[in-house]
């Protein structure tokens, strides 16, 4: 009897990697690895490595056809190499593609790991049905992606656009990126992390929903609203500029949406003719995205 075609999708991430199966039509197996012990310390033994955990989840009635990979940049994806050794040093520095599909002999597709989450939740997640959508990433960075009928939109180069490196006029920090301003600056989590931790009555993100179910506190409230009113700021800019119909709200810091979501669209306002037809939704795939979305770049 014939084999089923299936794709793997990985996410490649600083402390953890996640893997998914998937026939096309829906995820098979999700699981995930710690970075560390699947790298190696040269090449060959991280590609062995990842090869040899693909292959064990590739059940016995299926038949491996794919894999994609996200990860965070910089990225060389002229020549499938992963630029990255701060955040990836077992996977960086090496034709990561070109190794790990010579080892597997299927086709292997590289992609920008926001470029990933925006695919997986276009294609399984809260963008189902938008035209024009655009995913952003709310977490240790900020970033997203525009998918355009179903196709990641990229730079002339076929590049990945980072997103969180759109400098907005109210925002004076310098950014490691060489601009000034820089949008990431004001909404990477850490920046919600510290103004909420130097507040008179200090609250870590992780317990502000369980807080503001007990008690209305208006400076937690205040800081929520400021951020709101950041994120929302960039998100006009790109909705001027690229005219989505949905936004889609992923990454670590998106859980808390509903507590900063009415800032955001406060940012909206416009005067009659100018309005913007978008709704802003929280993603569904949550930590996964990135990996079901690869499973896309692997085409089934
Ligand atoms: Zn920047």
């Amino acid at each position: 009897m014939d084999k089923s075609p299936v794709v793997v999708g990985i996410d490649l991430g600083g402390t953890g990697s996640r893997f998914v199966v998937s026939d096309g039509a829906s995820i098979i197996s999700r699981s995930v690895y710690r970075s560390a012990e699947i790298g190696g310390d040269v090449p060959m033994s991280s590609v062995d490595s990842l090869a040899t955990l693909i292959a064990a989840l590739i059940p016995s009635s299926c038949e491996l056809v794919g894999v994609g990979i996200g990860a965070s940049g910089p990225l060389d994806l002229d020549n499938g190499v992963v630029l990255n050794p701060h955040t990836l040093p077992w996977f960086s520095d090496f034709p990561l593609v070109s190794l790990l599909s010579n080892r597997l002999a299927v086709p292997v597709h590289l992609e920008n790991d926001a470029a990933t989450c925006a695919l997986g939740e276009y294609r399984y997640g809260a963008g189902r049905g938008s035209s024009r959508l655009l995913v952003i990433t709310l977490g240790t960075g900020a970033g997203g992606s525009l998918v355009v009928n179903g196709k990641l939109w990229n730079d002339h180069l076929g590049n990945h656009l980072e997103l969180g490196h759109i400098p907005l006029g109210f925002l004076v920090e310098d950014c490691y990126c060489g601009l000034r301003g820089c949008w990431e600056m004001a909404i990477a989590r850490e920046k919600l992390e510290k103004r909420l931790e130097e507040l008179p009555r200090p609250v870590r993100l992780s317990d502000v929903d369980e807080m503001l179910s007990r008690e209305d506190d208006q400076d937690v409230c205040g800081v929520l609203n400021s951020y709101g009113r950041d994120v929302g700021r960039g998100l006009e800019a790109y909705c001027v500029a690229f005219g989505p119909d949905r936004i889609v709200m992923s990454g670590s810091v998106s859980r808390f949406l509903s507590l900063f979501l009415e800032a955001i669209t406060s940012q909206f306002a416009r005067t009659r003719g100018f309005e913007q037809k978008v709704t802003v939704v929280q993603g569904t795939l949550e930590e996964f995205g990135g990996a079901i979305g690869a499973t896309v770049l692997a085409g089934l």
